[in-house]
């Protein structure tokens, strides 16, 4: 019953008094033997251990022998396949449009993470997930399902955006309008949380990378090489920009000549990145200003008051914080290590479920793996 000699001496003076233990305890106890919180994002996965923080973070790619269906790598040693891979081996990113577009391998990744970041803990943990936020049902089992498979006690999920406004250290609980900006790699989300509950969300979602795609768009036109998505994020994160910056950096890229097929490296500048960005960047503003005028009048003052947070890996791009600033007139503010904000904020719901109305309706269930589908 205690893993865990604390735990032990917590509970040792109503034992000895023959008290029996508070309503609360088999939860708390439960929560004490181990919890973990999985963001499953379209680009990365992230896990959060309590107490101890973030366990994993790799990218949401898995590396499957399609004649046996055994999976032969994830995360950032699939990473490193795609592309690269003989006839019969796929390494693909199973959410990479923002939805689930291959069930069973995402299944099968979760499973590796899961299983990863549990290691040689010991026990089972319970286990909270954030999913993409257009999920159907039957998708949503599945997604319990196989973090249960995966050796968690209990599995429940939460809101993207909830866990990333936790994450954020917004006030959600409190009777105030608080906007939350997510940037992920296939998807960006805008919420706006308050007593609890996300009160306005939306969801852009796009075919793919927006913002790379854009870029290898551009270097065709532009530059006459054909590149890959991975390179064009490589020169987005080295260069790219969402407001002029003071030093007008320059990047090179390598793609393959659209005339002559060879390989040839070509030179682009900063404010061309910008320029091809100006789409991508177009629909994340429409969103806040579309999630602004949908919210009760009273919460979208709290938000022009109060400003809006930004966070997933979007808010690392330059200057993004100005531009947002520019064309909503909000004050923007990104989060400290906005990567990982949703899984830590997850990790947060899971101590204090009180935080978070999704709990109190009953989210989180209990099954037995294998009891489904
Ligand atoms: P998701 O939640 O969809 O997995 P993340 O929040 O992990 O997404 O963010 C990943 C996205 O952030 C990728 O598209 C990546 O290219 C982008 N990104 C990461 N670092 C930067 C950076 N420094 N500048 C611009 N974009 C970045
Ligand atoms: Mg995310």
């Amino acid at each position: 019953m205690f893993e865990r000699p604390d735990q032990l001496e917590q509970w040792l003076p109503f034992l000895l008094k023959g008290v029996p233990l508070p309503l609360t305890s088999s939860r708390l106890l439960r929560n004490r033997r181990g919890s973990l919180a999985v963001d499953l994002g379209t680009a990365n996965t992230v896990v959060f251990v309590k107490s101890e923080g973030i366990v994993l973070f790799e990218p949401s790619v898995i590396a499957i022998n399609e004649d046996t269906t055994e999976v032969l790598a994830a995360g950032t040693q699939a990473k490193e396949m795609i592309g690269r891979t003989p006839g019969s081996i796929r390494a693909m990113r199973p959410l990479r449009h923002g939805v689930i577009s291959d069930f069973e391998v995402t299944e099968k990744m979760l499973h590796y993470f899961i299983g990863k970041a549990i290691g040689k803990r010991r026990g089972r943990p319970s286990v909270v997930l954030c999913v993409p936020s257009g999920l159907t049902g039957v998708e949503r089992d599945a997604v319990q399902d196989a973090a249960l498979a995966a050796g968690a006690a209990e599995a429940s999920l939460i809101e993207e955006a909830m866990a990333a406004a936790i994450g954020a250290d917004l006030p959600v609980a409190e009777p105030v309008g608080s906007m939350v900006v997510d940037i992920g790699g296939g998807t960006t989300e805008v919420a706006i949380t308050s007593l609890g509950g996300l009160v306005v969300a939306e969801s852009v979602r796009v075919r793919g990378y927006e913002m790379d795609e854009a870029i290898v768009r551009h270097v065709k036109t532009s530059h006459g090489l054909l590149v890959g998505g991975e390179e064009a994020e490589a020169v987005k994160i080295r260069i790219g920009s969402a407001w002029p910056l003071a030093d007008d950096e320059t990047a090179e890229v390598r793609g393959r000549d659209l005339a002559s097929g060879l390989l040839r490296r070509s030179v682009i500048a900063a404010d061309e990145v910008r320029h091809a960005l100006t789409v991508p960047l177009e629909r994340i503003v429409e969103a806040v200003r579309a999630t602004l005028e949908r919210a009760p009048a009273e919460l979208s003052a709290d938000v022009m008051q109060r400003g809006l947070v930004l966070v997933g890996g979007g808010a690392l791009l330059g200057g993004i914080d100005r531009r947002l600033q520019a064309e909503t007139g909000l004050a923007v503010t990104i989060a400290e290590e906005p990567l990982t904000r949703v899984a830590v904020g997850a990790g947060r719901s899971l101590e204090e479920p009180r935080l978070h109305a999704g709990f109190a309706k009953g989210r989180a269930r209990r099954r037995r793996a294998g009891t489904t589908r």
